[in-house]
């Protein structure tokens, strides 16, 4: 039996090849089948399908953004009559849509019950739908990393890996809780110190969507971590601040960035999203302790909640300098299927697309509240150009160079590299284009 586990790129046409996050999923589903099947793992933002090549089963992992490309993939392979499952987030929330594609579609996590799909495949009797519960991380198995994977690309030297699922909070733009459960879920300590040991690398990309979301569970972990002699960049809540001995240990792990979450300097945006910190001073105190601390602080922030007026650009901006926020991820509000957002939108009848293709961060898709939407797109695009103008970006070097190991410098170069670079053009036309 031959298996192709494919996660698709998001648009038809390959992209310039620029940073790129690692996926794991189905690095851990090929550790989970069985070793008589001839398993081929392939992640289309670096590597080609050969549609010419025949595959008894196809797994297909879709986002949102990646859904369209998935179901084109699914097709082709129809065609040559290969049997499609799919997983991913986005088929998980819209499974009847996904089935029309494919011949099976998981909802939820696959690991769990993989090995079941896989007999049902080779006896014939595949069903439409699977519904596994949570998977146990206490019986996760590592992931086999180095099938389909181009450690030349930028992005893949730096392996990631996952030490969480699940999270406590149930922002309306997310659907994290809804899929992977509003219970956190560990990873063994030791399970993770033996995926670095075996992944031959000394930088890591922590994927966890929290990795501080349980203070003690965190705090063994970074001990564990530290004696390793490793560097690493991951995701955290700025409630991470509160804790100095967690900061500490992060930073004494290996922490050299984190990816903080702060969506909008709008107090009133803030409390809506009942935040942690509901004001600019609380946020300021934490980065500045995030800073000192010795990790670079990397803010994401969102436009276009109801909120937002055409002010709020100014206000951000305002804020990244008084702040010395060296990067910072941009994002246009994105009412992803599954979530809160996305059905009061629908509701509401302020959605103005369901082409996933635009459910992109950079595309305005929705009608906002208080303002436009080119005044959206425009805003968006200009606070981004302004911050990542080339006199900007000098600025900001000596203080990057001063906090950060050069690995992460170059990570963090990359990541805007790959925001304020290529893709600027493509973004302001498609988001140009959905604004009437
Ligand atoms: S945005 Fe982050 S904190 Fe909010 S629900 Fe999603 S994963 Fe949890």
């Amino acid at each position: 039996m031959k298996l192709l586990l494919i996660s698709p790129r998001s648009s038809e046409k390959k992209s310039p090849v620029g940073f790129k996050i690692p996926q794991l999923a189905l690095h851990i589903l090929a550790a989970l089948t069985p070793p008589d099947v001839d398993t081929t793992v392939l992640d289309e933002q670096i590597s080609d399908i050969d549609f010419s090549k025949d595959y008894d089963l196809i797994g297909i992992s879709i986002m949102t953004a990646t859904a369209k490309r998935g179901y084109n993939i699914a097709q082709k392979f129809k065609e040559k009559e290969s049997t499609v499952i799919f997983g991913g987030i986005h088929a998980s929330v819209m499974p009847e849509e996904a089935i029309k594609y494919g011949d099976s579609v998981c909802i939820g996590e696959a690991e769990g019950i993989w090995s079941d799909i896989i007999d049902d495949f080779k006896n014939n009797s595949l069903k439409k739908f699977y519904k596994p519960v949570p998977f146990n991380l206490l019986n996760a198995p590592l992931p086999r990393r180095h099938i389909g994977v181009d450690r030349s690309i930028l992005g893949y030297k730096w392996p990631g890996i996952y030490t969480t699922r699940g999270c406590p909070y149930r922002c309306e733009f997310c659907s994290v809780s809804d899929v992977y459960g509003s219970k956190i879920r560990h990873l063994p300590i030791p399970l993770v110190v033996k995926d670095i040991e075996n992944a031959d690398s000394k930088i890591f990309l922590m994927l966890d969507d929290n990795v501080a979301a349980n203070p003690r569970y965190a705090k063994n972990l970074f001990q564990a971590l530290a004696p390793l002699g490793i560097e690493w960049g991951g995701q955290s809540t700025i409630t991470i601040a509160k804790d100095k001995e967690l900061l500490n240990l992060c930073q004494q792990s290996g922490c050299r960035g984190l990816f903080i979450g702060v969506e909008s300097v709008s107090t009133a945006s803030m409390s809506r999203m009942q935040k942690t910190f509901k004001s600019i001073r609380e946020n300021e105190d934490a980065i500045k302790k995030i800073q000192d601390a010795g990790i670079l602080f990397h803010p994401s922030f969102v436009f276009g909640f109801d909120d937002d007026t055409t002010a709020i650009f100014d206000d951000t901006l305002e804020f990244l300098y008084k702040n010395k926020i060296t990067t910072a991820t941009f994002n246009i509000l994105t009412p992803y299927p599954g979530t809160k957002l996305y059905h009061r939108l629908k509701q509401e009848e302020r959605l103005i697309s369901e082409d996933w293709n635009r459910y992109n961060h950079s595309s305005v898709v929705f009608r906002p509240r208080n303002m436009t939407g080119t005044e959206l797109a425009e805003g968006y695009f200009n606070l981004k150009k302004e911050f990542y103008s080339l006199t900007n970006i000098c600025r900001r070097v000596t203080r990057l160079t001063e906090i950060s190991h050069p690995g992460l410098v170059q990570f963090f170069y990359s990541t805007f590299n790959n925001i304020a670079g290529k893709q600027t053009m493509l973004e302001s036309y498609n988001a140009m284009n959905m604004v009437s």
